[in-house]
């Protein structure tokens, strides 16, 4: 090999060095640019596209198995959205019934699953100051709502109303103070139009909505057309992720004063006999805690009692 010919290949080598060099330091430097963006989206039954029936929504019933296969197509346009927005991990929360509905591998497969119960913070379970958002996907509108599917506060058959330092609560509400507990904002909400409605009182007309269907009343809903449906959640997401600064996390004010109003006076009877609780009147307990997640907890337990009292 002539001198010449090989000083020039050492030359060609030593920038070919240089080039790679700089490509993974500028590699590298992207990576570290990349922020993390953890999203929470906890997903309720009820207000799924397509389910108007308790049937749909109940794991004994013949009509459950393709409702939930529709409850994972909801779910998946918005996790694809916020893929496409730039989120760096997804945790999905099943929040309906036993919790063990959305089908493991029909899930978007970048997404992380939280299945089954009991579950410390139920339908929030996952949830902690980490994640930038939180969504909540086929959620129904609280109890006495007209018109809505399937309208109801935690527990159909015990709970009338709850109210948190006044404020009549559907569980969208009573869900996002435990976002604001960890100081993430609610960026998004899907369910039928009434759930939407209350979803924008509450939290702010800036919350994204979107509706995948009109109550015509509790049992019967015009369903929009599939198709579009799906591009909205896809959109939305999109859109709720992008605009994430304009929304602002909901808190509300310590102590925190319970109301549960209870079907019956029966429902109300081992409940009372929890320290701290009162019974203002025969189908109402009543509570304060200093703390929102502490708060939370007694309630569920009062829930549970007027199941079985
Ligand atoms: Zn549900």
């Amino acid at each position: 090999m002539k001198p010449k010919k090989t000083r020039w290949l050492l030359i060609s080598f030593l920038l070919l060095i240089l080039v790679a060099a700089g490509q993974s330091f500028a590699q590298g430097k992207a990576a570290t640019l990349r922020q993390p963006l953890k999203v929470f989206i906890s997903v309720d039954m009820e207000g799924i596209w397509g389910v108007v029936h308790g049937n749909q929504c109940s794991s004994d019933s013949p009509e459950y198995q393709i409702a939930r296969k529709w409850m994972v197509q909801d779910t998946n346009a918005v996790v694809q959205g916020l893929f496409e927005a730039g989120a760096t991990e997804v945790v999905v929360n099943d929040s309906h019934g036993n919790m063990r509905n959305i089908i493991a591998s029909e899930l978007d497969p970048r997404a992380v699953l939280i299945s089954g119960s009991p579950k410390p913070l139920s339908m929030m379970e996952g949830i902690d100051s980490s994640f930038a958002a939180c969504i909540f996907v086929g959620y129904h509108a609280r109890a006495g709502s007209f018109p809505a599917i399937l309208d109801h506060t935690i527990s159909g058959a015990a709970i009338y109303s709850i109210r948190v330092n006044g404020i009549e609560m559907p569980e969208l509400g009573l869900n996002a103070a435990i976002a604001g507990y960890f100081n993430v904002p609610v960026i998004m909400l899907t369910g039928d139009s009434e759930t939407c409605r209350q979803a924008q009182d509450l939290l702010g007309q800036s919350l994204v909505v979107v509706p995948v269907k009109e109550a015509v009343n509790r049992l019967a809903a015009r369903n929009f057309a599939r198709d579009k449906v799906l591009a909205d959640l896809r959109d939305g997401a999109r859109k709720a992720l992008n605009s994430l600064k304009n929304v602002s996390v909901y808190k509300l004010q310590p102590p925190y004063h319970f109301e549960i109003n209870l079907h019956n006076s029966q429902q109300a009877e081992l409940g009372v006999l929890i320290p701290g609780v009162k019974r203002p009147a025969p189908r109402t307990l009543t509570f304060t805690s200093p703390d929102y997640l502490e708060g939370f907890r007694l309630m569920r337990a009062l829930i549970a009692l007027a199941g079985v009292s």
